[in-house]
Order: C-alpha cells, then sequence, then structure tokens
C-alpha cells in the first residue's frame, strides 16, 4: 500500500527526512498539500500568493504529481487515505500553536492510520534545547551557546525520486492551485531559495556582519520566505556553513538561532502569540478610540511624517517586505511614539508580510515593546530620525519609497531641516515628549533605570 506525504511547510524535495521515513514504509507515496482555510484566512494575500507560486514549483518538480486539496485537513487527509487507500501519512512536525492541535485532529480522524512525524522546520527541533534541569531558556544568548553545542543532523539525502509519486488523476479532491494575483514577489520555490542562498554564500555573506543593518543594501539573505514555507531547511545552510568562521558567517548563524530560538519560545508558552511573555507589562497603559485608530491608519499608510518609518511601511505595503532595523524602527514607533498595543502592529505586519511568522513576528514585535524574552531594554526608545541617519546614511532607501521626498539630498532626508516639502506631512507627533510619555507609563509597572 501506499503512503500520503502531506506537505505543509516543507515544500521542497531535497534535505527533507520525511521522504526518507516514508521511502522506508512504502514503495510508492501520493504528495498532497491541502489549502487550509484556517491559514490562509490570516495570510493576506502577498503571502498567499508567494504559497501558490511555491505550491507551482514543487507540483514541476513532482512532475505533475502534486494534488492540492482545500479544506479542514481533518475531513480531506483521511478522505485522501481512503481514496489511495494508503497505510500511512507522513509529515515533518509542526509546533506552532495551530498546528499541533491541528495535527491531533487529524491523527484522531486518521483512526488506525499512522501519522509519521520525522524532522521539523528548525535546526533545533523546538523543545530539545533545555537547561540541564530540563526548563526552556529564557534568554537568546544562553539559548545560543546551548543551541549550537545541541547541534543539528547533516542533511537528509533526497530528491524528486527518492520515492515513486504516485499521479493522482483527476480524483474529485483536487482542487487547481489558486492563480497568484500580485507581483513583485520573490522567485517561488526550491530552485530559487538554493539559488538565492549560493548567491549571497558567495558573495554578500563575508559582508554581512556590517552591511546587514543597511536598509539601502542588498546587504541580508532574502531567505526568509524561503524559511517559512520550508523551500530551504536551516540545515541546510548550516551544513554549507560548518568551515566558515569570519564575522559574516558567525553573525549570520546566530541569526539563524534567532529563528530556533523564538520558535522554542512559542512551543513552550503558546499563549504568547497573543499575550505578554512577560506579564509584569500586562499593566501598561496603551491608546484606543478613534484617535490612535487615526495615528494607526497613518502609521499603516505610511504618513507619520517620519521618513524612514514611512519608508518601511510603505515598502511593506508595496512588496510585503521590509527590512530588520526598519521592522525595528517602525515597532518601537508604534509601541513608543504612538502608545499602541504592539499586537496591533503584529496582526497588520502578518497580514502584509510576505515571511510573516508567528513566532518570529509576535516574539520580535514583544522583543521590541520590551514586553518579551531577554529583557529587552524597555526603557530604550528609537529616535526614528537618528536611527534614519545612522543606517540609511545617504538617504537612498528613504528616497526609494518616499518620492515626495526625492529632491532632499543625502541625509537631510531624515532631519528635513527646511520643514516638510509640498506633499509629505508634517511629524505626526513630537518624538521628545512621546518619548516622555511611553517611559512614564513604563516607570509606573517597572523600576525606573
Ligand atoms: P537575514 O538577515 O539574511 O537572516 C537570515 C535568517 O535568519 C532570516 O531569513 C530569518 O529566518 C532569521 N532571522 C534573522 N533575524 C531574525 C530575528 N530577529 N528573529 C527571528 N529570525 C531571524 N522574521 C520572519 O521570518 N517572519 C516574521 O514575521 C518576522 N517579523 C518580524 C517583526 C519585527 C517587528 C521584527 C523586528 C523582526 C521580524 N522578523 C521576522 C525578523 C527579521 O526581520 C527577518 O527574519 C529578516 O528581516 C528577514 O530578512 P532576511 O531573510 O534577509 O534575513
Amino acid at each position: 500500500r501506499p503512503a500520503v506525504v502531506w506537505f505543509r511547510r516543507d515544500l521542497r524535495l531535497h534535505d527533507l527526512p520525511t521522504l526518507l521515513s516514508a521511502s522506508d514504509a512504502a514503495d510508492e507515496a501520493v504528495a498532497l498539500f491541502v489549502l487550509d482555510d484556517a491559514l490562509l484566512r490570516p495570510s493576506g494575500p502577498r503571502r498567499r500568493a508567494f504559497l501558490t507560486n511555491c505550491l507551482r514549483a514543487l507540483d514541476d518538480d513532482l512532475g505533475g504529481r502534486l494534488l492540492v486539496a482545500q479544506g479542514d485537513p481533518a475531513t480531506v487527509v483521511p478522505a485522501v487515505v481512503r481514496e489511495f487507500d494508503a497505510a500511512e501519512v507522513h509529515i515533518s512536525s509542526d509546533h506552532g500553536p495551530y498546528g499541533t492541535r491541528r495535527d491531533e485532529a487529524v491523527a484522531e480522524a486518521l483512526r488506525d492510520v499512522p501519522l509519521v512525524a520525522t524532522g521539523s522546520p528548525y535546526a533545533v527541533t523546538p523543545g530539545r534545547v533545555t537547561k540541564p534541569d530540563g526548563s526552556p531558556y529564557k534568554v537568546f544568548s544562553a539559548f545560543r551557546r546551548a543551541w549550537s553545542e545541541h547541534g543539528w543532523h547533516s542533511p537528509a539525502v533526497t530528491g524528486a525520486d527518492t520515492i515513486g509519486w504516485i499521479d493522482p488523476g483527476d480524483t474529485g479532491l483536487r482542487v487547481p492551485v489558486p492563480e497568484a494575483t500580485v507581483d513583485s514577489l520573490p522567485p517561488a520555490g526550491e530552485k530559487a531559495a538554493l539559488r538565492r542562498w549560493r548567491e549571497f554564500r558567495d558573495g554578500t555573506l563575508d559582508r554581512y556582519a556590517t552591511d546587514r543593518d543597511r536598509p539601502a543594501f542588498d546587504g541580508t539573505s532574502g531567505l526568509s520566505p524561503y524559511l517559512k514555507f520550508g523551500c530551504i531547511h536551516p540545515r541546510t545552510l548550516l551544513h554549507d556553513l560548518r568551515d566558515r568562521n569570519n564575522d559574516g558567517a558567525v553573525t549570520f548563524r546566530s541569526e539563524l538561532a534567532w529563528r530556533d530560538f523564538y520558535a522554542d519560545v512559542l512551543f513552550h508558552r503558546p499563549e504568547t502569540a497573543r499575550t505578554n511573555y512577560n506579564a509584569d507589562f500586562d499593566a501598561i497603559t496603551y491608546d484606543s478610540g478613534p484617535d490612535a485608530d487615526e495615528l494607526f491608519a497613518a502609521w499603516c499608510e505610511g504618513r507619520t511624517g517620519f521618513p524612514i518609518v514611512d519608508a518601511g511601511m510603505r515598502q511593506l505595503l508595496a512588496e510585503g517586505v521590509m527590512h530588520n532595523r526598519v521592522r525595528m524602527i517602525v515597532a518601537s514607533f508604534l509601541t513608543k511614539d504612538l502608545h499602541l498595543p504592539w499586537w496591533r502592529g503584529a496582526r497588520h505586519f502578518m497580514r502584509c508580510l510576505v515571511d510573516g511568522d508567528l513566532a518570529s513576528n509576535q516574539h520580535n514585535w514583544q522583543w521590541t515593546a520590551g514586553c518579551g524574552t531577554d529583557a529587552a531594554p524597555y526603557f530604550r526608545v528609537f529616535n526614528p530620525t537618528r536611527q534614519g541617519e545612522k543606517f540609511d546614511p545617504t538617504g537612498e532607501y528613504v528616497r526609494r519609497w518616499v518620492p515626495e521626498l526625492r529632491n532632499v539630498e543625502g541625509s537631510r532626508v531624515h532631519s528635513l531641516p527646511d520643514g516638510p516639502p509640498e506633499g509629505y506631512p508634517e511629524p505626526i507627533v513630537d518624538h521628545a515628549h512621546e518619548r516622555r510619555v511611553a517611559l512614564d507609563r513604563y516607570a509606573r509597572i517597572r523600576p525606573p533605570r
């Protein structure tokens, strides 16, 4: 009897341990992906379009044999098992709050057909790196040390021919892969991910430690959408870098450790997708009401009058992408200059980002707001103008995204000493004043520093 390989966040054929366990159990398999509304709905058009482009690429790599079905996986997966009389269903594990619940429901619905999980989307599966007493790490640097010591497997040697793929034919369960309705997306799929990785590894990586903070440069890997959907696995990257120890490689490894760390944090504390990791911050007051809504709309649309903030938010709307440094600046601005709750910003990010990922998004937001792991310095309030001058010193990034400022030269584009040019708004708040308000609110719940 055949197996079912149910693809989820592992849209690739190389370095995929699931294929090894499926091929141990069966000679043939049905390749399945389930379009699940519970995941698609909050994704926003860009991430959905990138996903469907990745499905098309996977289908090509499988010679047109990917069965794409739609509906609740607890109904659809057993239906596929019945249709093909499959003996087992193979997956790579999902440790997110929704994925865990979904897989429990599917395992129950499958009754005596085993749901076999092999591997995960992380270098080290969430929950595996613990303190000697078995408790989870709460601080990144300690996690990273233990994570490095724990280590990871070598890449699994797999490909399209690891198992025979059954042609699913015209089964009534099959639905067409939806057309992508947005453009300017990164090229999709495993081949594109590998191409991007090699380009970065053999070029920019050596300068990564210095260039990664400059939003005007193409100084980072751009791999996050591919990592999100598993078009490439972090283990592949870490293995490629095993003998490289220059600053670029060391810093890049550390960024991959952040990804694993936040997945681990969410695994241990699934409720922190919605609530403060540090409950001391539950007492902080955020603004609400029509004025707050108007400020929020200005932030979303990139018309705050703070050029680096507006550039980032407009890039997010136009491309579903934002540089890490700019994500920190706009998140600090929302929580500490506009006094709006981090989860409002996080929800907007999740709707817009091509790489939107619950663990990385919610916990980076919490880190910026000060209520997350690492006892982040809640009293540090980014000055958006100084941040712009420091990390976009030529002003190139801002001019690229804010056409009203195209004629303002050099770093003056951040401070606008002659006032905003025609068509560009005055700053919607006074940063110095709002900084004091934020510090005052924080001081009420935490001892001042
Ligand atoms: P690179 O600099 O090339 O880094 C390589 C990889 O390391 C990334 O692809 C990513 O997988 C991982 N990584 C890097 N920085 C971080 C980090 N701070 N936390 C976790 N993993 C990291 N990343 C997401 O993948 N999805 C999100 O939804 C997301 N939301 C964020 C929200 C905020 C407010 C902030 C401050 C950061 C967020 N990040 C998120 C982290 C980071 O901004 C992106 O991973 C990075 O910008 C992606 O670009 P890159 O692939 O070129 O990164």
